[in-house]
């Protein structure tokens, strides 16, 4: 089994070199995978520390060049790298091709910085298939345990004590160039329990900067829960609706960005206050629900004394006497178990 893995650890670690040389020193690597991470306000410092590379617009290319190089090819296949082409029935013809072609790729490192898989964005504008296409689950690569940027981002994240989260790979590089290393994304899945004792590992303070969209709030929502439930400290800071981390970031620059985060970054209770009860101020019954639900999300939080500790400043922030507040929240604790 440790053979087994070590063989698409060292597959996987030469899959990211062979795409990265290509970004850098092919014809269409340069022309294509190249010029669109220039456009999109990467420099080759990012490019570097990141092992960006580039697939190219071939079936095989990826399939000969392991073949040359001496791999086994069913190593190809389970890191996903390569697919089975089946048959009209779906029987294997034992044919394969590769999965990753014309992208730029972004490898996705552990924390030991090993390569266990990719992402892998398409340049085309109407492309027919995902915008983003991502290894699938192989013994070195569980999507749900990984977080992208963890390996460039861990001694920031000591250093810093804070954890940015976002939701994108573009959103880890362009914030990452701009001087704001302790950032990581969840790329393509919704945050995990196992994400979030992963962020745990280095630091109790998470802040989530998801896009200013509905997506983004939503999930933002989803995941402050998730980190209360997982004993962590959590912030929010919302973007203009439209606009992603790495948009604004390039739209503003990194210093109104730092203010940005600065000026915008609230905690849970005044996040979800400020989101829920905007236009049910004057409604008692809107009001009552957006109590109820800043009560629901203090409960997910496991140590009492900071439970105690949000619900005073619930009491104060929304008004409510701080008896009756705790009357209410015992009554809903004890009505979800
Ligand atoms: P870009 O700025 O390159 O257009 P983005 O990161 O802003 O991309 P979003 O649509 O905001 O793209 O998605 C956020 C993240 O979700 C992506 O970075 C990617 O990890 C993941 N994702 C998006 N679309 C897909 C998809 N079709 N399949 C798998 N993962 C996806
Ligand atoms: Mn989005
Ligand atoms: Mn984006
Ligand atoms: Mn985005």
């Amino acid at each position: 089994v440790q053979n087994e893995k070590d063989s698409q650890y060292i597959i996987s670690n030469w899959a990211k070199d062979h795409y990265h040389k290509l970004l850098l020193e092919s014809e269409e690597g340069q022309s294509i995978g190249l010029s669109y991470l220039r456009q999109r306000g990467l420099n080759q410092q990012t490019i570097q520390t990141f092992e960006l590379g580039y697939s190219l617009d071939l079936w095989d290319d990826l399939l000969k060049a392991a073949e040359k190089a001496g791999f086994e090819r069913k190593y190809l296949e389970k890191t996903g790298l390569a697919v089975k082409k089946e048959g009209e029935q779906g029987q294997d013809t034992g044919r394969r091709y590769d999965r990753f072609r014309g992208r730029v790729m972004f490898p996705i490192h552990n924390v030991a910085g090993r390569t266990i898989g990719f992402g892998a964005r398409t340049l085309k504008a109407n492309d027919k298939t995902a915008k983003y296409l991502n290894s699938p689950e192989s013994d070195i690569y569980h999507k749900s345990d990984v977080l992208y940027g963890m390996y460039q981002a861990r001694q920031a994240i000591r250093a810093e004590e804070t954890c940015y989260l976002v939701e994108g790979y573009l959103d880890v590089l362009s914030l990452h160039q701009g001087g704001i290393k302790n950032v990581v994304a969840s790329s393509g899945t919704s945050l995990t329990e196992s994400q979030i004792r992963l962020i745990a590992r280095y630091t109790d303070n998470v802040t989530v900067l998801y896009d200013g969209d509905a997506a983004g709030i939503r999930a933002s929502l989803r995941g402050i829960d998730l980190i209360l439930e997982g004993g962590l400290n959590v912030r929010v800071v919302l973007f203009p609706d439209g606009d992603d981390p790495d948009s604004y970031i390039r739209k503003v620059g990194d210093q109104r960005f730092r203010e940005h985060l600065e000026n915008h970054s609230k905690d849970f209770i005044s996040f979800k206050t400020d989101l829920v009860a905007r236009e049910a101020a004057q409604d008692p019954v809107k009001k009552a629900e957006a109590i109820r639900d800043v009560l629901q999300s203090i409960a997910k939080v496991p140590d009492p004394i900071k439970r105690q500790v949000f619900l005073q400043q619930t009491s104060g922030t929304f008004g409510i006497d701080e008896q009756v507040l705790i009357t209410e929240y015992n009554k809903l604790v004890k009505g979800a178990v």
